[in-house]
């Protein structure tokens, strides 16, 4: 499997303290898509599993707080089918709140219908718009649409939207790969990407 980049605790996708998984490759190419880097796949190691599992374990244990939920995100997801699979039968091990993010429209994943879309809780689907871009807490774009799979779930998200005031926000993680902005980006994320990088590299030199 081909993951560019995974994080915790994340809490701008989705509620609580969250594993964020960015899968490789996307053929899609949307103007204003936030992680144009992940688009080309050419280049990234391919992993195991395994390899993935005790990222997490390291991940858990050096943060010292449980996972409340996973988001995976990309790049596109199902243009790695199998591996999405296996990511998400790995899941279920912490916990049954899974969001997955596409860039296709649910109808163009009813191939998926019955393993891979039945086993996540949320599935946010549809291309990135720029002009549709309105600030949702966890929506790209208006035409994304939120779909509770997994009814369970529904009224944490719900509160999470409330608590979130209808607003999002970025995240900036230092990581040796460089700074990774997490959360869904404004039209004009660039600006504020480097505020926050700035910001970053500033608390960095602190810590030195
Ligand atoms: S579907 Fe997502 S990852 Fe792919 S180009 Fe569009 S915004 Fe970027």
């Amino acid at each position: 499997m081909k993951i560019a980049r995974m994080l915790f605790p994340v809490n701008n996708l989705g509620p609580g303290n969250r594993v964020v998984i960015w899968m490789a490759g996307c053929k899609r190419q949307c103007v204003g898509c936030a992680n144009p880097e992940l688009q080309d796949a050419t280049g990234i190691k391919d992993i195991s599993i395994g390899i993935l599992r005790n990222a997490i374990l390291q991940f858990v244990k050096s943060a010292g707080c449980n996972v409340e939920g996973f988001t995976i995100t990309g790049g596109e997801p199902f243009e790695q089918p199998e591996a999405l699979m296996e990511i998400i039968e790995m899941c279920h091990e912490y916990c049954n709140d899974i969001l997955v993010f596409s860039g296709n429209v649910r109808a163009e994943l009813a191939k998926y219908e019955d393993d891979i879309v039945s086993n996540i809780s949320v599935l946010i689907d549809g291309p990135y718009i720029e002009a549709q871009n309105n600030g949702h807490p966890l929506k790209g774009s208006d035409n994304q649409v939120v779909h509770f799979i997994d009814e369970s779930v529904r009224e944490k998200y719900q509160k999470y939207f409330s608590q979130m005031n209808g607003k999002n926000y970025i995240e900036c993680f230092s990581t040796q790969d460089g700074v990774v902005v997490t959360g869904i980006h404004k039209p004009d994320f660039k600006k504020e990407y480097k505020k926050h990088v700035k910001e970053a590299r500033h608390k960095e030199k602190e810590h030195e």
